[in-house]
């Protein structure tokens, strides 16, 4: 048995002063010189290094296109429209994910439907899809959630079936592997989230990934309309409009941006490995603890947890008579830990997918376009629901130091194996947990 709770006057497991372990992302005079380069230019609106970005990063992704965005919302706005998502139809999605991986069905005047995650994975339960799909669904949309790839090879399976567009959600997974194959790289789009807080962090952008030149043209299309012309554009539906967005958005990313993204593409790979082998040994140091359960892929699986964003903890309170995550996690912030427990809250019990009016159509948008009522309930999703009473954050290393490593890990340990103590005063969990942004909840550790 570790020593006592710090939560009841005993020492703090964390001693040592975290230095720079936490920082993120990494900036040197290499960064500084290219995005200075821009500056000086005056460049910052072009697209000559975001061009060069975009090369780049396509053949480190594996794919054919690249197109940058202002920002991994747009990116996915694109995605959608570059899956011919369109008025009435649906869209199959996780309900815990942030929510851009949803929103931007509405502006197509489509719908989510909301399916379950895995309690294991956090992604997309493959078993929980196929029965939604109804003659209106147009594309699943997989997020491989902090870190964790989706399984993608029943959802494809799936897809192909049912001739659906598979869009993956790439925000929190960046250069990860599913079974040796990269993310984003495995259905007919990515489109991810580049920006300061995510693990390939270049300040604000994003960008769209695909092997499919009518999907990438019909990204330029949507708001890239600078680009949107007859030399770039062999899709014939397309040919006619060139000139003005298709979308009405302007998404192209800020040069400042591009010229960071080049030089972090250089370092991500490695500066990845650094962060996983991190992680790894935290979670090897809690190996059999009860109640606590590590969030990531076998070893030797081929599948890896990309830069290990936002990352949390599984908890399994049924192992520790019941003890609420708010009062365990209270005990581990005690011992000199940021933790905070749930993830995002699930998207389908939010007023914007069951009540908001957002353009006017007098009614619900969520079922403006649609012949049968979609609206999930709560209680609908129960697995998503209750995420949050059994997930933690974790810290996010970014490289191996063992003592520092150590002295976390052992506020974890202490806070489980003295779980009887903790019960006396456990207040319980509030109703719902976790918050409709994983950035901000990490900003305020
Ligand atoms: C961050 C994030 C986005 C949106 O990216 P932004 O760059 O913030 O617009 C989309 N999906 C997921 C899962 C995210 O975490």
């Amino acid at each position: 048995m570790s020593s006592k709770l710090a939560l009841y006057g005993g020492p703090k497991a964390v001693q040592t002063p975290p230095g720079d372990i936490f920082t993120w992302p990494i900036v040197t005079k290499e960064d500084e010189e290219a995005v200075l380069e821009v500056l000086r230019r005056g460049a910052m609106s072009g697209t000559d290094v975001t061009k060069l970005y975009e090369q780049e990063f396509a053949e480190w992704q594996g794919t054919r296109y690249a197109l940058a965005c202002n920002n991994g919302t747009s990116a996915l706005f694109c995605a959608f429209f570059g899956c011919k998502i369109g008025v009435g139809d649906e869209v199959i999605c996780p309900s815990l994910t942030y929510w851009a991986s949803a929103t931007p069905a509405y502006a197509m005047g489509a719908t989510p439907v909301f399916a379950e995650v895995d309690p294991n994975t956090l992604c997309i339960d493959p078993n929980d899809i196929e029965h939604r799909i109804t003659d209106r669904t147009k594309a699943i949309l997989v997020v491989h959630y902090v870190g964790h790839p989706a399984d993608m090879d029943p959802i494809m399976e799936i897809a192909r079936k049912h001739n659906l567009k598979v869009i993956e959600d790439v925000s929190h997974a960046q250069g990860g592997l599913y079974k040796g194959r990269k993310l984003g790289s495995i259905g007919d789009v990515g489109a991810m989230s580049l920006m300061s807080g995510k693990s390939f962090a270049i300040g604000e952008g994003g960008m769209l990934v695909t092997d499919d030149r009518e999907i990438y043209e019909r990204a330029i299309a949507y708001g890239h309309y600078e680009r949107y012309t007859l030399d770039n554009i062999q899709t014939e539906d397309l040919k006619p409009y060139v000139g003005l967005p298709l979308g009405g958005q302007k998404l192209r990313m800020h040069q400042l941006s591009s010229a960071m993204g080049r030089v972090q593409l250089k370092y991500y790979d490695e500066r990845m490995a650094r962060i996983r082998e991190a992680m790894n040994y935290f979670w090897d140091l809690l190996e059999g603890v009860p109640g606590l359960r590590p969030h990531r892929v076998p070893k030797d699986s081929g599948s890896t947890m990309a830069g290990w964003y936002a990352p949390r903890g599984i908890y399994v309170p049924e192992e520790l008579e019941g003890l609420s995550v708010t009062q365990f996690t209270r005990a581990v912030r005690a011992e000199g830990v940021a933790c905070s427990p749930g993830a995002n809250k699930p998207l389908h019990l939010h007023p914007l997918f069951n009540t908001c009016d957002v353009y006017g159509h007098g009614k619900p948008t969520r079922i403006a376009n649609s012949t049968r009522d979609l609206r999930q309930p709560p209680g609908s999703l129960p697995i998503t629901e209750g995420l949050g009473r059994r997930l933690y954050t974790i810290p996010w290393f970014k490289y191996l130091d063992k003592k520092i490593i150590e002295e976390h890990a052992l506020a974890y340990r202490k806070a489980a194996e003295n779980y009887k103590e903790l019960l006396k005063d456990d207040p319980g969990d509030p109703p719902s947990l976790g918050g409709w942004g994983l950035f901000s909840q990490l900003q305020q550790q």
